[in-house]
């Protein structure tokens, strides 16, 4: 049986960047997944700058646009334009930008194997893992393999973790409308208790897509189609159209063990206030690197989990009150809400902020000493 220093399940961006990493540190490591490179993955494809900022090679080859533009809208109506001056999101196609990471980790040494879905995943001093025709022993396991994760089930870890619904389409939009929403994203709101529809732009199509709570999802293909449909596009072809859960680590869940650790959306490490979760697969990715390679030789990954707590969940955490706050304010008093967050300049300055990664939604928070009070009360009412 092939035997490696680490195997990593599922070559998103958490999985390549903890195989580059690894791979890169001299371990022998294997990096498996049950599709063919590159996949489709749903996802609007939004990459602020803080997250380009955290990957060591140029991603310019997949960039499809830059938005400095922001566009917010309750229901249609309402809306304001903010300008953050220069880019503070790059728009990307993920079947292209999972394919350059994993391209980067196999560059600096990692193996991969494609078209392999793990099926079951046994212990004994090492890690087992079996999928059809296939068995692979190691010392340690990234289990990076996203929302569903179902190999992180197999390990018992990553149990009752909060979890929303998502659904993505993409519109082969005239030339047109590819013009009009250059460097430009779109945000409606108005959805309850929670939740918003997007569209970002790319080179030769439109991504449009909802989040809401997981109980809605029955609702999303049909508040997509309208959203799609009040911006003049109704009549234009749909590419692609996919649903995806993301889910949210709130406390203390368990993700990690002795010898295998949960990385990205396997782990629930995703914001409540954008959803968005690339920059966190690819900062647990090269934290769990950095803990397989401290383990090496006998050690164990359990002090994964306390990094993940110290290092990435109190940014997880400012996010969940700013999205309490938020939402909250938006369901008691659009008019109002949406009138003063367009007119003053706080709000989408400090998101432009933290989305180039010239501040973070914890140093955000810190300054309103009493929004985690407001976000409490939002949350009961
Ligand atoms: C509709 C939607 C829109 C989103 N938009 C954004 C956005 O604009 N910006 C942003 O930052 N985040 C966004 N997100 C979140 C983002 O997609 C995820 O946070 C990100 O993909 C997590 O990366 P990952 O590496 O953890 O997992 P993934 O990218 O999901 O990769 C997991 C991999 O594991 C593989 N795998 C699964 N099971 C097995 C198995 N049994 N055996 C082998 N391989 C397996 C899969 O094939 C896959 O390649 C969005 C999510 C959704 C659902």
């Amino acid at each position: 049986m092939a035997r490696f220093d680490a195997v990593v399940v599922g070559a998103g961006p958490a999985g390549s960047t903890a195989a580059r990493e690894l791979a890169a540190a001299g371990a022998r490591v294997l990096i498996i997944d049950r599709a063919e490179f590159p996949r489709y993955k749903a996802c609007g494809g939004g990459i602020p700058l803080r997250t380009e900022r955290l990957l060591p090679f140029p991603i310019d080859s997949v960039i499809e646009d830059s938005v400095h533009l922001l566009d917010v809208a309750y229901r249609g109506r309402m809306g304001f334009e903010r300008d953050s001056g220069a880019p503070f999101a790059h728009m990307v196609m993920r079947d292209r930008f999972d394919a350059l990471l994993l391209e980067q980790a196999r560059t600096a040494g990692a193996e991969f194997r494609p078209s392999t879905a793990v099926r079951s995943l046994s212990r004994d001093g090492v890690v087992r893992l079996q999928a059809p025709g296939f068995a692979v022993e190691a010392d340690y396991f990234v289990c990076a393999d996203g929302a569903h994760s179902p190999v992180g089930k197999m390990a018992g870890l990553g149990e009752d973790i909060a979890e929303c619904a998502a659904w993505e389409v993409e519109v082969r939009a005239d030339a047109g409308a590819l013009r009009r929403y250059r460097s430009r994203a779109l945000i409606e709101l108005g959805y309850r208790p929670w939740g918003y529809a997007w569209l970002f732009p790319k080179a030769s199509v439109l991504s449009f897509g909802v989040v809401l709570p997981r109980e809605q999802a029955g609702a999303m293909k049909a508040y997509v189609r309208r959203f799609v449909a009040r911006l003049g596009l109704g009549a234009a072809d749909v590419e692609v159209a996919r649903g995806h859960k993301i889910r949210f680590r709130r406390g203390r869940e368990r993700i990690a063990d002795e010898r295998v650790l949960l990385a990205g959306d396997a782990a629930g490490l995703a914001d409540e206030f954008t959803e968005e979760g690339i920059f966190y697969a690819i900062e647990s990715g090269r934290i769990a690197a950095r803990n397989v390679l401290r383990a090496m030789g006998g050690g164990s990954l359990t002090r994964y989990q306390q990094d993940i707590d110290h290092e990435l969940m109190p940014e997880l955490r400012a996010a969940r009150l700013i999205a309490f706050m938020f939402y909250g304010m938006l369901r008691r008093a659009p008019r109002p809400w949406m009138f003063a967050s367009g007119k003053a300049p706080l709000l989408w300055d400090a998101f432009f902020a933290v989305q180039k990664g010239e501040s973070t939604y914890a140093r955000e928070v810190a300054r309103i000493p009493l929004l985690p009070a407001i976000a409490a009360r939002m949350l009961r009412s």
